[in-house]
């Protein structure tokens, strides 16, 4: 299946870029609509300026499978953020302005050198308040032969409006689903409309794109997984996104990564409830509930979960982009077996959304990684 935006002609996407830069000129890029001139350089709540900044770009080997498959997943770490959440564990990008301007031919040359380094895909990591700055680079970078379908990673709160003028450019849509109750996310990321909005794009981005669907090795193509991670004492409201996802989905349809790699990171420390670490019993029974409620996807080995997946952004900026494609984490890092029925479906789909002989042939440790709680690329 080729990426949806090969088929977007020149005048498609010099209109879509115009339209986020119209979105930009008084800024509603997000729900936040600060109403700035982005484009002159003003400043809103995500504090990012009038040009495209980048954290880090690698090929990322700790996201669910099909993402990172087994030469990883070409990630783009955009500096800044629209949610700020205060446990965030990328903040240095997201709240301190971790990152260096790029410009549109060099990022564009970023993306091919991804393509070329053998990533699966392009996995863009909150990357909305740089969107009239990332399309005419990938527009560019499509001209020039770039193939990869696009992943579009973020924390869920996205205007319907943006999500339609994406339509036909993002193939996977990876979505946070982080709260199903207003006040945490009022608390914790100063987002009192989070629910609705969240629950509207969720819905939008799902009509647009459909189930996961995967290629022959069990790589995303199209599609969305939906993300969700357990707080310590049921802080984002997990039961009330479960209720909600078996209200709006049938769990046939729908492909879940239920995580449990919180740490309390950053400001978290300022919450007492949100000061320790999530009680791996209480994730099991979270996950135990989204099983029963027919639900299937990606869960986390909550005993296992080291910090290796948080990543210091100030001393990994790019890898070599050229060269050898690295291979996956360690061989000695394997798939997780023989614990509770809950960990045994860790880093599996169903069998309904991909033949057991594409999963089986996904490298063992691109699961491993995941479920060892490599996953770093969520804000
Ligand atoms: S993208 Fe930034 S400036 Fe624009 S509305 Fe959102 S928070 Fe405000």
């Amino acid at each position: 299946m080729q990426a949806s935006y090969t088929y977007l002609s020149d005048d498609e996407w010099r209109e879509r870029t115009a339209a986020f830069e119209r979105l930009a000129r008084r800024c509603a890029l997000c729900p936040r609509r600060c109403g700035v001139d982005r484009l002159a350089g003003e400043r809103g709540f995500c504090g990012a300026p009038g040009e495209l900044v980048i954290s880090s770009l690698f090929p990322h080997h700790g996201e669910e499978p099909p993402i990172s498959g087994t030469r990883g997943s070409g990630t783009v770490f955009f500096t800044y953020c629209t949610l700020k959440c205060a446990f965030c564990q990328n903040w240095q990008l997201s709240h301190k302005g971790e990152g260096r301007p790029y410009g549109t031919e060099e990022f564009a040359h970023k993306l091919l050198a991804l393509q070329q380094r053998g990533c699966h895909n392009i996995n863009l990591v909150t990357a909305t308040h740089f969107l009239p700055w990332i399309l005419p680079a990938l527009h560019r970078a499509a001209r020039q032969g770039l193939r990869l379908p696009l992943v579009y990673n973020c924390g869920g709160y996205e205007r319907e409006e943006v999500v339609d003028l994406l339509e036909g450019i993002v193939d996977v849509w990876l979505p946070d689903m982080k709260y199903g109750d207003d006040r945490p996310a009022a608390r914790y990321s100063r987002a009192l409309d989070y629910v609705a909005v969240n629950r509207a794009a969720v819905r939008r981005m799902f009509r647009q794109v459909g189930p996961l669907r995967l290629d022959g090795e069990g790589i995303a193509r199209r599609g969305l997984i939906l993300r969700h991670l357990v707080l310590p004492g049921n802080r984002a409201a997990s039961d009330q996104v479960l209720s909600f996802l078996a209200d709006v989905f049938d769990p046939e349809d729908l492909t879940v990564s239920w995580m449990a790699q919180y740490r309390p990171l950053y400001r978290a420390g300022e919450y007492p409830e949100l000061a320790g670490r999530l009680d791996p019993a209480e994730y099991a029974q979270s996950c135990r509930t989204l099983l029963q409620a027919g639900f299937a996807g990606f869960l986390q080995d909550a005993e296992r979960l080291d910090e290796a997946f948080v990543i210091d952004f100030q001393s990994r900026k790019e890898e070599a982009l050229t060269g050898q494609p690295e291979t996956g984490p360690p061989s000695s890092t394997r798939r997780a077996k023989g614990a509770a029925h809950e960990v045994d479906t860790m880093g599996q789909l169903p069998d309904r959304a991909r033949g057991r002989s594409a999963l089986d042939r996904l490298h063992d440790a691109s699961a491993a990684a995941f479920l060892a709680g490599s996953p770093g690329s969520r804000g």
